[in-house]
This record gives C-alpha cells, sequence and structure tokens, in this order.
C-alpha cells in the first residue's frame, strides 16, 4: 500500500521542488518525492484543474505522464465546479503567496482550462458582423433556432444535429461566423484550437477533451468550437511506415470521437468544427451524428466585399473621396481577414500623414501594401489574367448552354477560390441521371474545351489555365472508348478491365500495339472533332462571347434569370 497525501500537500511538495515523477491516471496520482530518506513513492487524489496541475509541473520541471488505461468516469470533471474546488483553490492561492513563488491566483483558477469560455452572449458578435457569406449565414441560423428553441424540436421527437463543419480558406470568417452562432443563441461559448489539445504528452490530448466536454455539458445549451480541427482529426494512417503513428493525436481523436458518441443527440450542446483542409479528416469523423453538416465558407464576390468593408469602416474616420465599391473592385481574392486588415492599414496611414479621415490615396498605398504581404497567400489576379479567365469561363457556359449531356449552367464566376480554381462555371443536372448517350459525352468534351477555345478565339494565343479542363475531357474521351465501346472503328470492345466495383479503379487490358495506336489515335480524333464543335458554337456567338464577358468581369459572378436569359440568346452551331 503506498503512502497516501492529501493533495495540498502534493501542490505544496512541487512547489518545493521535491517530486521527481508523476503519473496522473484517472482516478489517482501517483508520484515519487525526495524526503530525508530518500526516494519514496505517494499517491494523492486527483483534484483539481488538470491544466493548471500540468503547467504547474512543466514550471518545475517534473517529469510526468498521463495515463488513460482506466475507464471509469472522469474525476476531474466533477470536482471543477464541485463545491470542494473553490476552497481548494482559495488554499492553493494561499499557498503559493505564502510561498513567494511568483504563480498567482489566476492559473489556479476555474477557467484556467485551456478552453477559452464566453459566457452567455459573451461573445459579443453577431451575425450582423459578419459579411458576405450569405449563405453559410442562412446554414448557420438554423443552428441558431435549435439552441434557442431546443424543446420545440424535442418535442416533436426530430433530432438535433451535433457537429457542424465550416470548411473554407484562412481568413474567410469561420471563427467569427461560429461565434456569431453563440451570440445570436444567446449561448455560452467554449472555444479551443485543434493544435492545442495535442502536446507532446501523450494523453494530456484526451484528458483535455475529456474534460472540455464535462464542463460544456454542465452548461447547455451552448457550444464548443474546435478550430483548426484538422490538427486533431487528421486521418489515422493505416500503415504506420507511411504517415507514422502519432499515439497522442490518435488518442486525443479517438477520445473526441467517443465524447461526440456520448453526448446523446439532444444534450443541447452543438459542436462546430473549423478547417481549411477538409480532405485530411479522418473519416470517422464525418460519419452521421458526429460532422456531419458541412458549411463552405468562401471568399467572398464583389458585393460580398463591399458588405465585408462597410463592417470593418464602422469606427473609422473616411473621407469624403472614399469609394468603397471601387475598392472591392480591386481586391479580388481577398478574404474577410484581408479586408479587415486593408482598412486598417488604410487607417494607419492617415494617422502616419495626420490626416483627419482616411482617403482613397490611403486606400491605394494600403492595398499595395497588402498585396506585397499576400504573394503566395491569396490570389489576386493581375487584369490581364482576369479578363483570361472570364472569357474561358464565359467560353464554357455558351458551349455548355449549347450542346447536350451537361445539364443547366447555373453559374459563372471569377472570384478565386479557395482550392486553386482562378474562376468556375457550374453546370447543375436538371434531374438524376443514370446513363449518357455518345452524344452527350461528346458534349460534355466539347464544353471542357470550350474555355481554352475562348481563349483563342479571343486572345488568339493559349495559357495554362486549361490544363486541368484537357487532363479531364482526355479522359473522357479515352473512356468513352476504352470502357463504354462507344468508338466507331474500334466497336464494343473494352479495352480495359475494372479492377474495383465501387472504387472505379481499372487497368488496361492485354492488348497489341497496334490496337495501342488505334486507341490513341481515336482518342485524339474525338477531342479534335470536339474542339472543332466548341469553335463553331463560339465564333457564331463571339458577340453573346463578348458581352458576357464584360457583364462578367464588371460583377464577377453570374446567375440565376440574369444568366439564364443571357445564355438563352446563343444560336446552335450550324454544322457538328
Ligand atoms: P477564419 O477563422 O476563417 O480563419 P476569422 O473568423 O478568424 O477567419 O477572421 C479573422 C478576422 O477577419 C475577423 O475577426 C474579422 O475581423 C475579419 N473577417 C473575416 N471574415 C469576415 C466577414 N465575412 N465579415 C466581416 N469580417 C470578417
Ligand atoms: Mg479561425
Ligand atoms: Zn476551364
Amino acid at each position: 500500500m503506498l503512502n497516501s497525501t492529501s493533495y495540498l500537500d502534493f501542490l505544496s511538495q512541487i512547489l518545493a521542488n521535491q517530486v521527481r515523477q508523476v503519473t496522473i491516471a484517472q482516478n489517482s496520482i501517483e508520484y515519487t518525492v525526495s524526503t530525508a530518506n530518500g526516494l519514496e513513492t505517494r499517491q494523492t487524489t486527483t483534484e483539481g484543474d488538470l491544466d493548471a496541475l500540468i503547467q504547474l509541473l512543466q514550471k518545475h520541471g517534473v517529469s510526468f505522464k498521463v495515463d488513460n488505461q482506466n475507464n471509469a468516469p472522469n474525476p476531474w470533471a466533477t470536482v471543477v465546479l464541485g463545491l470542494a474546488f473553490p476552497a481548494l483553490a482559495l488554499a492553493s492561492a494561499w499557498l503559493l503567496q505564502k510561498q513567494g513563488d511568483g504563480e498567482s491566483f489566476g492559473a489556479y483558477g476555474v477557467g484556467k482550462s485551456k478552453a477559452k469560455v464566453y459566457n452567455q452572449g459573451q461573445t459579443g458578435i453577431t451575425f450582423q458582423d459578419v459579411a458576405g457569406v450569405t449563405e453559410a449565414k442562412q446554414e448557420l441560423q438554423e443552428v441558431v433556432d435549435f439552441l434557442k428553441n431546443g424543446q420545440k424540436y424535442r418535442s416533436l421527437g426530430a433530432k438535433i444535429p451535433q457537429g457542424v463543419l465550416l470548411v473554407g480558406p484562412p481568413g474567410t470568417g469561420k471563427t467569427l461566423l461560429a461565434k456569431a452562432v453563440a451570440g445570436e443563441a444567446g449561448v455560452p461559448f467554449f472555444s479551443i484550437s485543434g493544435s492545442e489539445f495535442v502536446e507532446v504528452f501523450v494523453g494530456v490530448g484526451a484528458a483535455r477533451v475529456r474534460d472540455l466536454f464535462a464542463k460544456a455539458k454542465r452548461q447547455a445549451p451552448c457550444i464548443i468550437f474546435i478550430d483548426e480541427l484538422d490538427a486533431i482529426g487528421k486521418a489515422r494512417s493505416s500503415n504506420p511506415q507511411i504517415g507514422g503513428s502519432n499515439d497522442e493525436r490518435e488518442q486525443t481523436l479517438n477520445q473526441l470521437l467517443v465524447e461526440m458518441d456520448g453526448f446523446g443527440t439532444n444534450s443541447g450542446v452543438i459542436l462546430i468544427g473549423a478547417t481549411n483542409r477538409p480532405e485530411v479528416l479522418d473519416v470517422a469523423l464525418r460519419r452521421p451524428g458526429r460532422f456531419d453538416r458541412q458549411v463552405t465558407v468562401d471568399r467572398p464576390d464583389k458585393l460580398g466585399r463591399v458588405a465585408i468593408l462597410n463592417v470593418h469602416v464602422q469606427g473609422v474616420k473616411i473621407g469624403a473621396d472614399v469609394q468603397l465599391e471601387k475598392v472591392a473592385t480591386q481586391t479580388a481574392g481577398f478574404s474577410g481577414a484581408d479586408l479587415a486588415n486593408l482598412v486598417n492599414e488604410a487607417a494607419l496611414l492617415a494617422a502616419r500623414n495626420d490626416r483627419q479621415a482616411v482617403t482613397m490615396a490611403d486606400f491605394d498605398a494600403a492595398f499595395e501594401r497588402v498585396v506585397a504581404g499576400l504573394e503566395n497567400r491569396a490570389r489576386v489576379l493581375n487584369p490581364i489574367e482576369k479578363k483570361t479567365v472570364a472569357y474561358h469561363e464565359v467560353g464554357h457556359a455558351l458551349v455548355g448552354a449549347l450542346t447536350p449531356g451537361g445539364g443547366r449552367v447555373s453559374k459563372i464566376s471569377i472570384v478565386p477560390r479557395g482550392m486553386g480554381a482562378l474562376g468556375y462555371t457550374l453546370q447543375v443536372p436538371e434531374e438524376d441521371r443514370f446513363l449518357l448517350d455518345a452524344t452527350e459525352i461528346d458534349g460534355q468534351i466539347a464544353t471542357l474545351l470550350g474555355g481554352r477555345v475562348a481563349e483563342e478565339l479571343v486572345f488568339g494565343r493559349v495559357s495554362t489555365g486549361a490544363a486541368d479542363d484537357i487532363q479531364k475531357a482526355t479522359d473522357l474521351a479515352e473512356k468513352a472508348i476504352t470502357q463504354y465501346g462507344m468508338n466507331q472503328v474500334l466497336g464494343p470492345v473494352a479495352f480495359d478491365r475494372t479492377t474495383s466495383q465501387f472504387l472505379g479503379g481499372s487497368n488496361r487490358r492485354q492488348i497489341s500495339d497496334e490496337v495501342a495506336q488505334q486507341i490513341d489515335q481515336q482518342v485524339k480524333a474525338s477531342i479534335d472533332q470536339a474542339y472543332q464543335v466548341a469553335k463553331e458554337i463560339l465564333t457564331v456567338n463571339c458577340d453573346l462571347l463578348e458581352s458576357i464577358a464584360q457583364k462578367l468581369l464588371a460583377q464577377e459572378v453570374l446567375e440565376g434569370d440574369e444568366l439564364k436569359n443571357l445564355l438563352a440568346q446563343g444560336q446552335a452551331a450550324v454544322c457538328a
């Protein structure tokens, strides 16, 4: 039987630098302490705030480990707000002061867990503070309603979603949105960053997760916000040889999954996660009942940028000559954070020049500064690039609208997007399609090539911007021949063997050199033909191409009825 001591004694021994090694288990702490008789092993209970203890141990250079083997309920959590705690905290504060060690009471306060806690409405942020992300706000409005009127949903037996994942590039307002949800609903907001969970000490992250959820549950309804979710949620590597297994992260992730499953659908705790790398997240996190709702928070378009600028010039003295709309036009590709930074830089410049108000010249100078700092981070297109992208996208849209197979063209945008696209054309199928006929595949290939064709026709030169389109068009042309047997010359012979029914992988069968050559020729021929079709269409409609591209350059986004009416003016090419 180990020598048992009180938690308070344990703390004072740490402060006196007598403690050597600490093992923190769920129900008890074992440690060695140097005494007059040499090293002794002792045991104490786990009371008090885990993070505060860890900080103290680190400060005094004590080596420790956290043992999570035991599955008993977590005593940390019950003690934190339990009656014993204030007394204990006060006692240790007294102790610390008496020892003159410099640690302050704050280090032992209840809020000392790493998660920042904002109480009811305290984030002070509402949807009004977030501009230009209308769709994301609409989706989150629903979450606000769940938090505010949970009873309404529960009485109908509806299951309230538990996890919402905000996905988008840095600085687009994900953190801001999460805070605004808490602000709108008037509920407490627990915020922690994924990277703060994961420490060098195995087990600490998992213990923190437990602690956080226990605290949150007691304050439900509330929000737990986990920023940089990818820091914990990275897919567990199936092959440790490649990924390099990371025990600490895995334990933390597992604990997170356990907690998410544990808190039942109607506990009133809603988890919001944020990441700019959704593709690396472990699939287990995306299962139903976990982060099963995804809300995209993308860089703002021009109107969005005007709105965001308007939010940030509140409280800044703006001169009469400042046209925010012009600033917005200039700043395609800027995120909300970049725009906030721009306004601030302009104000700083104005102050440095002893001006009474911020002028347009300050904005211009600030723009240059900010852009210089943004290189590689945000994509800010120069005017020539922007023009190229505009014609390119309208090329896709027009060919898409006038050939079968691609569905309705619903949106064209030249706002650079997070994942590397400089612009995009969105085609949505009008109904669920399970079969495509050969003319539809040809139409799709022509549509993919429409961007490149437009560049060639308008500028007389071509750019690298079509690389991805060309890749896709070639893939599709090849598949039509080798898998769908649609080619006249080669006939209905499958040259590819599918290797996985579900994943769609395939490999080439044994074929002769002559057949290989024929396949190459036929792929080339079908690409050439589609290119001609696209060229025909865009030549016939070159005036329309011009006028839509000009509109797109001015507005950056075309959609809805406006786009529909424009595209409806297109004339099908006579020969194909
Ligand atoms: P993220 O979490 O997506 O990286 P943040 O929410 O931390 O971005 O944004 C950082 C700052 O940028 C915010 O505090 C705010 O000042 C500004 N900002 C970002 N997006 C917006 C927006 N949509 N509306 C208003 N301000 C924004
Ligand atoms: Mg953030
Ligand atoms: Zn393209």
